[in-house]
């Protein structure tokens, strides 16, 4: 795919309860040259959530036709669901100039990563400790007893694999985490006070 504009993929990554949701909504906010990938997945909504706002929720079948037939710019299957980013989303950002912020986990981070290693900039949201992202997703109540057990198994991974991230923020204060976040994100879009930076 051509990006022949300066725009970038910043591929946000964290286990379920790491605050990633309202990190990414604040960054929306500040940056209207970015975009939200809606992602597809094959996950019930949950709570308030809507078709095509939060998420495209296909069946198994057609997400599958969807894999099938290639229209997925990565796809992986997390906590027992399929979650997949289309094509179609980054195509059509990288054709109108904008910047693509995407909440996925990190085996599709890597998969950006490999497809589009100058666009692709990895940013890794960290709990303080597992024990206090147990108490946020006990907190957050939308998930059962199940589910949080899975979440907290995969987190110790997912944690290890956001070493590999261009950046890693420690959420223990939403503040502080946001600011580091946006100061990183002006750094890679050239927007920084601190002088014009490239590439
Ligand atoms: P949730 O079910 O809590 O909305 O999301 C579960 C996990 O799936 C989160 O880590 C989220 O970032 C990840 N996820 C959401 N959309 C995608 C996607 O399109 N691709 C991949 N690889 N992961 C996704």
């Amino acid at each position: 795919m051509e990006n022949p504009s300066k725009t970038f993929l910043f591929v946000l990554s964290a286990p379920s309860g790491a605050g990633k949701t309202t990190l990414c909504k604040r960054l929306l906010n500040d940056f209207p040259s970015m975009r939200l990938s809606i992602s597809s997945t094959t996950r019930k909504p949950r709570g308030a959530e809507k078709e095509g706002v939060d998420y495209f929720f296909l069946s198994q079948e057609d997400f599958k036709k969807k894999i099938e037939a290639n229209r997925f710019a990565e796809w992986a299957h997390v906590h027992g669901n399929y979650y997949g980013t289309s094509k179609e989303v980054i195509e059509r950002a990288f054709a109108s100039g904008f910047s693509v912020l995407l909440d996925i986990d990190v085996q599709g981070a890597e998969q950006f990563r490999l497809a589009y290693p100058r666009e692709c900039y990895r940013i890794f949201i960290s709990p303080p400790s597992l024990a206090e992202l147990e108490a946020r997703l006990r907190k957050r109540g939308t998930d059962s007893e199940e589910v949080i057990q899975k979440r907290l198994k995969n987190a110790e991974a997912e944690i290890l694999e956001g070493q590999k991230f261009d950046v890693m923020i420690i959420n223990d204060s939403l503040e502080r985490a946001y600011s580091e976040l946006k100061t990183v994100v002006e750094k890679r879009l050239g927007l920084s006070s601190l002088g014009r930076q490239s590439g």
